[in-house]
């Protein structure tokens, strides 16, 4: 194989894992806000392109009094 091609397909294959563990994440993990108590999922597509702590908190915003905080995903659907 030409090696030129190795870096961007090791890097394609990461980038792939990453989309596949955050669609299951995104689809088997719920929010619960801190301000109003509201459990609430996000989208894939919101899950994906928020911000992410190194503690796996995520910056999201609650459907229902619209506060964005930095909260923990917590297991299984709302
Ligand atoms: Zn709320």
């Amino acid at each position: 194989m030409n090696r030129s091609l190795l870096i961007p397909l090791i890097l394609g294959i990461i980038i792939i894992f990453h989309v596949i563990r955050l669609t299951i994440r995104s689809s088997t993990h719920h929010f619960s806000c801190s301000e109003c108590g509201e459990n609430f999922q996000v989208s894939f597509f919101n899950y994906t392109f928020t911000a992410h702590s190194l503690d796996g908190k995520c910056s999201v915003k609650c459907p229902k009094c619209g506060k964005t905080n930095m909260l923990k995903p917590l297991k299984g659907k709302k």
